[in-house]
């Protein structure tokens, strides 16, 4: 297939927060960088992240680093790579001051310095006190971020493909990455881009499970991308349940509901937290909170016609405080579950939130192929940041807070290592003939119309699949047929296909395309949730409740062919601290 082409340096796949705060760095160096799309870049999903950015800058409270290093170290279960921690937690000030540069409009003090909230999992003095470390622009500090890094590459003549989206990677047999090949979404012709060296900032892919605080177009196409170029994902085990998402639905009702008074009741009326957490009840951490819902729903006692649910009732609180303190969820809940909080209470579900694993990365944001036997390999020319990447800062389990600061230390690390590889690097490497064979064969299989199973109902069902094996609760015999019917949706998709609408044509082939990469993604998730016989972080199986540090404490890998499962260590050594060893996990 013969496909026109462009050249750049870089070209950066994703214009999130990771992919733009690289963008900027390598445009500002003067080199030539092409951002690739799916969507407007200011429609990318870092735009719904409310709550803010950690940096323990000590505008409120006494803050230190070194705190901030410990609480994600423990927040994550000990899975984290402290070396990686500790890089991002003694840089995050650095990079919030930079944003202020930039010109985010971040909330203030009445001193005038940045503002700072109380998130959970944050503490002073190595667990003593509550810290204040969250930095926010509002409730809208993704928005405030993503805008700002959009503005300033396009001072840096950033180059953008709006509504471009990537189909796979380019790479030659010396294994080099050169480049994407991708698909204008409006003309539905494709396009190669050839570059030195590719960045993946393709964010997160809670959209696999039924219901997700994601949006639609977080369908994990960075991982399937990776997966179908020979490289693993790592720890993809670890997805992140956010307890109060609206039931069947799924946006967010932030924890500041049960902040200000609101509480959780089952179908039978009972106020049932306390029953599970009877010193933090409702505001319990947000694994407790999840797995105490799918506990009352899997006894009979959930809500609604189905009994799948439960309910958050804030009533109670009166109108004047819905007003004041939670408008936005007042708005959300109107708006998505049809239900006035001020009158009813709205109906909830843990939901799918983040992934904490992903395409596995050193701290300078390079792929790296790990291996076993022996040291780690990086990819040459090939970067991955953001949700989508496994640096490991999160290891089992994200704090709040922590995302944000990830994809921006992370997309400024990676840039930085993008300039030295190119110095390194200086001409392109000639492209293979047979280097657009993959995408150019899967675009021509999504461009057949025809009669056959429809990709809506397979992605739908995945999805359930997904949310019924694999959910906040795990265990091997479901496990198991979870993998099994995975396969069976994957076989499925084989014989889709795409019905001839000529207006929703080119939709309907990303629809596709992205459910390729989800169902790759899935079988991941599915399949490393079945290796790790432990319990820890997000992953609770309930066929082994302990965490079990002398087998598991390492990183699993998952590799596309044959669904082989493999492991490599955890750094557990710091770059200039000393080693946070592994604690019994309480808060
Ligand atoms: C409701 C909600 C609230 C949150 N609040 C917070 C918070 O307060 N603090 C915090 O730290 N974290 C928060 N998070 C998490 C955080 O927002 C995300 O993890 C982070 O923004 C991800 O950024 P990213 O750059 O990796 O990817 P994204 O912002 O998701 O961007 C991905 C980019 O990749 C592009 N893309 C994907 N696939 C393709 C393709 N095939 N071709 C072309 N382009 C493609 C998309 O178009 C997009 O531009 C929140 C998450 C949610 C869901």
């Amino acid at each position: 297939m013969s496909m026109p082409r462009r050249t750049f340096d870089v070209v950066v796949v994703g214009a999130g927060g990771g992919g733009l705060r690289a963008a900027l760095q390598l445009a500002s160096a003067d080199l030539r960088v092409a951002v690739v799309s799916k969507v407007f870049p200011t429609r990318s999903h870092t735009v719904a992240a409310q709550g803010g950015i950690n940096a323990a800058l000590g505008n409120v409270t006494p803050d230190n680093w070194q705190w901030h290093m410990y609480d994600t170290i423990k927040g994550s279960d000990y899975l984290g790579d402290q070396d990686a921690i500790e890089y991002m937690c003694r840089t995050a000030a650095q990079l919030v001051y930079e944003l202020e540069h930039y010109g985010v409009p971040f909330s203030r003090l009445d001193s005038g310095k940045i503002y700072q909230r109380p998130f959970g999992g944050q503490s002073t003095e190595y667990g003593k006190g509550q810290a204040v470390r969250t930095c926010a622009a509002a409730d809208r500090t993704g928005h405030a971020l993503l805008h700002t890094l959009y503005q300033q590459n396009l001072k840096a003549h950033t180059h953008f493909f709006d509504e471009y989206f990537a189909v796979d990677l380019i790479r030659d047999e010396a294994g080099y990455c050169l480049g994407v090949v991708a698909l204008d979404i409006e003309s539905g012709e494709p396009l190669l881009i050839e570059a030195r060296a590719t960045l993946l900032a393709t964010g997160g892919a809670a959209r696999i499970f039924r219901t997700s605080t994601n949006s639609h177009i977080n369908t994990g196409d960075g991982l399937g991308m990776v997966l179908r170029a020979g490289i693993p994902l790592q720890d993809m085990e670890f997805f992140q349940f956010h307890p109060t998402g609206i039931a069947g639905i799924g946006n967010l009702i932030s924890e500041a509901a049960r902040g200000e008074g609101g509480y959780l009741i089952n179908g039978q009326g009972e106020r049932f937290m306390p029953r599970y957490a009877p010193h933090a009840g409702d505001l319990a951490s947000r694994d407790v909170v999840s797995r105490a819902i799918i506990e009352e729903v899997r006894a009979g006692r959930g809500c609604g016609p189905q009994a799948d649910h439960v309910l958050l009732k804030l009533d109670h609180l009166g109108d004047a405080i819905l007003q004041q303190k939670l408008p936005a969820i007042r708005e959300l809940s109107i708006r998505f579950a049809h239900v006035d909080p001020a009158q009813a209470p709205i109906p909830v579900f843990p939901t799918a939130h983040y992934m904490m694993g992903g395409i596995p990365t050193n701290r300078h944001g390079q792929v790296v192929v790990p291996d076993h036997f022996g040291p780690e390999e990086p990819v040459p020319g090939l970067y991955a940041v953001g949700e989508g990447a496994c640096v490991s800062v999160h290891g089992a389990n994200r704090l709040g807070g922590n995302s944000l600061l990830d994809i921006l230390v992370f997309g400024k690390a990676a840039s930085e290592h993008i300039l030295e590889y190119l110095r390194e690097n200086p001409f392109p490497r000639p492209l293979p003939p047979t280097a657009a064979d993959l995408p150019a064969s899967r675009l021509a299989r999504w461009s057949q119309k025809g009669d056959g199973e429809r990709v809506a109902d397979i992605q739908s069902d995945m999805q359930r699949i997904m949310e019924q094996h694999c959910g906040v609760f795990r265990e091997a015999e479901s496990l198991e047929q979870g993998v099994t019917l995975l396969r069976e949706q994957q076989e499925r998709l084989q014989h889709a296909r795409l019905r001839d609408h000529s207006k929703i044509f080119n939709t309907a082939r990303i629809q596709a395309l992205e459910l390729e990469n989800m169902m790759e993604t899935a079988l991941a998730t599915m399949a490393s949730a079945r290796y790790r016989t432990e319990s820890r972080g997000a992953h609770s199986r309930v066929d082994y409740p302990q965490r079990d540090d002398d087998n598991w404490l390492k990183h699993s890998l998952y590799f596309r062919e044959g669904m082989r499962m493999d492991s490599k260590p955890v750094r557990l050594k710091p770059l200039t601290v000393e080693t946070f060893m592994p604690q019994v996990r309480r808060y």
